[in-house]
């Protein structure tokens, strides 16, 4: 299969832009590539096409021009994308609020929602809007589809995606616990119950997504019924940068005893906290880097988060009952081997044994690595989400009266 048919799926963050080319059907990457630091005086271009890597630095004002500069690339390699017969572009959307559900072709009122939503993820839709502008002025002829963040967790029980605090002031602001990465917790727990061949009805799962960003999810007969994440990607597990949970009373102690205002507290929490605030470093491989070297700021920030991950499982093995499987996914749950195995250490009276030798195989491969006697399987499922995003696009464009969908 060749370049027609293909989806264009770009992620645009405040100050970078990821961008793949892939055939929905059969996952073939035809070029993919990252800008970083978009905006300032030099930004760089990492490009995969034709199995080449080429990286450069030049000036990006803005995603405009990263999105010019990354088909420029593609069409350096070969493709040009304008006539090459792309089925659509997808748009990794973060926050689709209580309005969006669903992927949704993008329109000028869709445009002007996922705009009013900001308020909700003020550094990440306005980046997102800015690349879905900059995708139709460059390919107008390509349909374009959002495909949001939030959407897998539209359905939350209300017992979990509310919170304790004044009711109507929550519903002026829009204030509940939405859930985030959802296209991963979604694709990874279709694939986990695909791998032990069973309905995804059918099965009562735990997703652990443990990246740069890191949240947990409860998924019953293929329903979500909780997650970590909440209003924001702030709340939940310990992250590379972010705090996770923290008592809402330390914010007001930041302000009034520390004196920070609210723009620090935000930058504070989400950049400067997490692995990062407990021993300076936000990477996985550079914290374990520093424990092997007998730090021992990194050897309590690693305790700190798998404290916090050990939380969440136990949590979600008493929300769910029963347990068929517990899944870990993204950079370090698919490569951390002695994370895993910390994770679930000693929960052989729940029926959750890792086997040792297989939690240490390396594979890029979705696998097993409980024991033939664990009642729960533990599984690592690599995830994919530009290719749950093509597909979920290519779906939108072939059935247009789902298009532009939402909430009543
Ligand atoms: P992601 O956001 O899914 O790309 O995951 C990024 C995180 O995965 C970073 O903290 C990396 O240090 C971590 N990671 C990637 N490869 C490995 C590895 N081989 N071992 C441990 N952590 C890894």
């Amino acid at each position: 299969m060749g370049v027609a048919g293909s989806v264009l799926v770009i992620n645009a963050g405040s100050s970078s832009l990821k961008y793949q080319l892939v055939q929905p059907a059969g996952g073939e990457v035809w070029a993919e590539g990252l800008v970083e630091r978009i905006g300032e005086e030099l930004s760089t271009i990492t490009h995969e096409q034709g199995g080449a890597e080429t990286t450069a630095e030049l000036a990006l004002p803005d995603h405009q021009a990263a999105i010019e500069c990354a088909l420029g690339y593609v069409a350096d390699g070969g493709i040009d994308l304008a006539s090459a017969g792309l089925a659509a572009v997808g748009h990794r959307v973060v926050h689709g609020g209580r309005s969006f559900y669903a992927p949704t072709l993008i329109a000028p009122f869709v445009i002007s929602e996922i705009d009013r939503i900001s308020t909700l993820a003020p550094l990440h839709n306005p980046a997102n809007l800015v690349g879905i502008r900059a995708a139709a002025e460059l390919l107008p002829e390509v349909p374009s589809v959002a495909v949001f963040d939030t959407a897998f967790f539209h359905g939350l029980p209300e017992a979990a995606a509310t919170y304790a605090i004044d009711r109507e002031l929550a519903a002026e602001h829009a204030i509940r616990r939405y859930g985030f990465h959802g296209t991963s917790h979604e694709y990874v727990s279709q694939r986990a119950a695909d791998f032990l061949g069973r309905g995804y009805d059918d099965v009562n799962q735990i997703v652990l997504h443990l990246g740069n960003g890191a949240s947990a999810s409860a998924i019953s007969g293929g329903r979500p019924v909780d997650t970590s994440m909440g209003m924001t990607p702030l709340e939940g597990l310990v992250m590379g940068t972010r705090t996770g949970d923290v008592d809402p009373g330390l914010v007001l102690h930041l302000n009034r005893v520390a004196g920070l205002g609210v723009d620090e507290i935000d930058t504070l929490l989400n950049k400067r906290s997490g692995l990062r605030g407990l021993c300076g470093e936000n990477d996985f491989r550079a914290v374990a880097d520093l424990i092997a070297a007998g730090d021992e700021h990194a050897a309590l920030a690693y305790d700190v988060y798998v404290h916090r991950l050990r939380r969440y499982i136990g949590a979600y093995l008493i929300t769910l009952g029963r347990v068929d499987a517990i899944t870990f996914t993204a950079g370090i749950g698919e490569n951390s081997a002695k994370l895993r195995a910390d994770a679930l250490r000693d929960l052989q009276r729940y029926g959750i044994d890792v086997d040792d030798d297989r939690n240490l195989m390396r594979s890029k491969q979705a696998r097993r690595i409980s024991t033939d006697d664990s009642a729960v399987a533990v599984l690592v499922v690599p995830t994919n989400e530009e290719l749950a995003i093509a597909r979920q696009a290519v779906a939108v464009v072939a059935r247009p009266d789902v298009s532009g969908e939402t909430a009543p």
